[in-house]
């Protein structure tokens, strides 16, 4: 159900080819962007946008490695190609090793600082100038409650989104004179694909007694704020990190 309006611009989802991104770029078509499906899986982003035209949105996929400085640059453009660019949301990423800080590997902390942190600075280097020459917009980097409070056995994770917090507050500041609005989501568990490629039913269990709500959140209710940040009705919301976490954080 759409409720905000982001007509007469494109943006881009990373990541959208499943889970939240997916949610995401269903809300922002039938909110009337066009969108731009960014993800590594190809036939997933393709079935992602096809599924928004099929619901009467305009939508388009690109398959984009986000830790590729290259392909984000070759992404932009292409979402320039679908109309101005004013929207961005930055959602790709992955779980990484579940280990001890001790025992955590090298290849494993390289690979999620990269794709959870890192990426988020070559996607906004990028998104930024081209939001600018549109006349402004809105970025929204998906961080996670775990960018504001710890979690053991995921110390690159955790790491990667409290810089993810960090960076949207310092774009926000840089850029609020020339109209970008820079804001960060923390949202609790979802239950989504990378959730459940990552923890057993046990440990999901757990962690929904962990939300006060008492269970965990799907992507289509993280999608709602989502598409709130982008719209014109968030018009002096910039530089913040937004929960929605189902009272995870408030205990
Ligand atoms: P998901 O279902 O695994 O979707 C993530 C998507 O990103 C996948 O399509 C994945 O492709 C793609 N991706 C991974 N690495 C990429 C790369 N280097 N370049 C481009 N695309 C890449 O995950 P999700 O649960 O929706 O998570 C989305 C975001 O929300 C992540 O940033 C995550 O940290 C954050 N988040 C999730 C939760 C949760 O509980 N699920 C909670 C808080 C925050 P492949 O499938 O091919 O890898």
């Amino acid at each position: 159900m759409a409720q905000y309006d982001v007509g007469g611009r494109s943006a881009i989802v990373t990541g959208g080819g499943s889970g939240i991104g997916r949610a995401v770029v269903l809300e922002l078509a039938a909110s009337g962007a066009a969108v731009l499906v960014a993800d590594l899986a190809e036939q997933a982003a393709a079935e992602v946008a096809e599924a928004a035209r099929a619901a009467g949105g305009t939508a388009a996929s690109f398959v984009a490695d986000v830790s590729d400085v290259t392909a984000v640059e070759a992404m932009v453009a292409a979402a320039g190609e679908l109309g101005p660019l004013r929207v961005a949301i930055n959602n790709a990423g992955i779980g990484g090793q579940a280990a001890p800080l001790a025992d955590y590997s090298l290849e494993s902390w390289r690979k999620v600082i990269e794709v959870n942190l890192n990426s988020v600075f070559y996607c906004m280097r990028a998104e930024i100038p081209a939001m600018v020459a549109a006349g402004g917009g809105s970025i929204i980097n998906m961080a996670s409650v775990l960018g504001g409070v710890g979690f053991a056995a995921s110390s690159a994770y955790v790491t990667a989104k409290h810089g993810v917090v960090g960076m949207t507050k310092s774009a926000a500041l840089e850029y609020a004179a020339q109209g970008v609005r820079v804001n960060s989501v923390g949202p609790g568990f979802i239950t989504t694909p990378l959730l459940e490629a990552n923890l057993d039913q046990p440990t999901i269990d757990f962690l929904s007694a962990k939300h006060a709500l008492g269970r965990m959140g799907t992507a289509d209710e993280v999608a709602g704020l989502v598409a709130f940040l982008a719209s014109d009705a968030a018009s002096f919301v910039t530089g913040s990190y937004h929960l929605v976490d189902g009272g995870y954080a408030a205990q």
